[in-house]
Formats: C-alpha cells, sequence, structure tokens
C-alpha cells in the first residue's frame, strides 16, 4: 500500500532516482544533497541568492534613494524609518536557449505589491542551493505554480524552456512615515537596489502653476498694453519675478 502514496522522481541537478514521499514539498536528493521543490508541474531545483546586503548596507541605500531626485526633497531627513526587516522572497527562474545564447528568465512566484520586482535581474552564476532561510529571515510562501508562471513567460514570447528552478531573493522591506502616512519601500539584498512602487514623489504641481501664472499675466498685459515698446518692457519686467518664483519652486520642492 505504501507504493500508492509514493512516487519516483529524477533530481533535476544530478538525474538520480529518488522516493516522493506523498506531501513533501521540500525534499533533499539523497544523492547530491540538493534541496529541491515540488510543484504540480514536477520537482525542479531550488536555489538562493547570496544576502551581500547587511542592514546598515541596506539602510544606507534607502537614504541615497530617498535624498535622490526620484522623491521627494529631503525625504531622507523628513521621513521616519520604522522598521527594516530582512525577507527572502520566491521567484521561478527559466533558462531559455535562443539561437545558440542562454537567457535567464524570471516570474514572481507570490503576489508582489512592488510591480518592480519582476524586473529584477537574477546573475545565475550566484546561485547557491537553497537550504533554509537564516534565523529572523521572513519568508514569503510561493503560492503561485510554476505553471501559471510559464504561461506568464509565453505571453512574453518565451516558449523553449531548457531549465525551470525556484529562487530565493534576499530582500529587506523598509516601513517609513512621512506626513503621517506610512510607506513600504523593498532593498535588493544582492545588489542594494530600492524598489518602491508608492512613495513621497516630487510634486509637478507648483511647476504647472508658474507656467499658468506666466501665460496669465503675459496675456492680460498683451490685452491692456497696445503700444509695443510698452508691451516689451512690462513683459521685461514680470519676467523678473516669474523667473525668482520658479527658481524659489526649484529649490522648495
Ligand atoms: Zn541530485
Amino acid at each position: 500500500m505504501e507504493e500508492s502514496v509514493n512516487s519516483k522522481y529524477s533530481c533535476p541537478r544530478c538525474g538520480a532516482e529518488n522516493l516522493l514521499v506523498a506531501g513533501e514539498r521540500f525534499p533533499v536528493c539523497a544523492y547530491c544533497d540538493n534541496t529541491l521543490v515540488v510543484d504540480r508541474s514536477g520537482v525542479v531545483g531550488h536555489y538562493r541568492l547570496p544576502r551581500l546586503v547587511d542592514r546598515e548596507q541596506a539602510r544606507k541605500a534607502l537614504n541615497r534613494w530617498m535624498s535622490g531626485n526620484q522623491t521627494v526633497k529631503d525625504l531622507d531627513r523628513k521621513s521616519a524609518l520604522q522598521t527594516l526587516k530582512p525577507l527572502t522572497f520566491p521567484m521561478w527562474l527559466f533558462r531559455s536557449r535562443q539561437s545558440g545564447a542562454e537567457t535567464v528568465f524570471v516570474e514572481p512566484a507570490a503576489p508582489t505589491p512592488i510591480p518592480q520586482l519582476a524586473e529584477l535581474k537574477v546573475p545565475a552564476g550566484r546561485l547557491e542551493p537553497f537550504r533554509k532561510a537564516g534565523e529572523g529571515v521572513e519568508t514569503v510562501a510561493a503560492t503561485i505554480p510554476l505553471a501559471t508562471a510559464r504561461g506568464w513567460l509565453s505571453e512574453r514570447g518565451i516558449e523553449t524552456v531548457t531549465e525551470s528552478s525556484l529562487v530565493q531573493v534576499p530582500l529587506w522591506r523598509a516601513h517609513y512615515r512621512y506626513e503621517n502616512t506610512e510607506y513600504q519601500a523593498l532593498i535588493e539584498g544582492s545588489t542594494g537596489s530600492v524598489m518602491a512602487s508608492v512613495f513621497p514623489e516630487k510634486a509637478e504641481s507648483p511647476y504647472f502653476l508658474v507656467a499658468l501664472l506666466g501665460l496669465v499675466l503675459f496675456g492680460i498685459e498683451g490685452l491692456l498694453i497696445g503700444n509695443l515698446f510698452a508691451k516689451f518692457f512690462v513683459y521685461a519686467v514680470t519676467a523678473v519675478p516669474l523667473a525668482l518664483l520658479a527658481f524659489w519652486v526649484t529649490r522648495k520642492v
């Protein structure tokens, strides 16, 4: 009766035949000691990218991003970091050989609040066999089946896949407050790049208002003053405070 619940599979790494115990999601190959993942589509390898960015470096990367051009001015000083926690996020990794060259593609293996994660670059040379997440590291369960991710890959026009595996990507999750709102950012734990989909952005409206004010003022002056020489004189006089206002806005926002 034991035979009916157990089945055999060949290790995707060394090819050796193993016995699969029903219900086991992360078996270890008895021959090459590789940690594997059981998915409805079969048994695939389980890898991880090493965590090269420590907490201090993650905090620094976040600060650099906050003081950069994408976010509102002085976000690094005006926001308060609440938590900075390590987590590991699962991604399906596919190798595809197209016209002789091998390309690596990734698709998320769990729902991600931050779309940039799907564009993550995985340096294939750095992959290590995954055993288990470190102490205090939050693990996100792989809830998106391999077949679903393969479907997304086909939609991107990639049909020939030579190898599929699950890769655990190290991340740091930061929660910070800015003007009574809480925001989240992810820092990639291999390269230190910051990923965030919602953050206090540089406001565009003040620039727009200055431009609009200029149009309105020049328009009114143009209508009121008939004399061409007087018109240019008034335009020149109006342009000075407008330029100063524009400069002030650039500094402030
Ligand atoms: Zn093996």
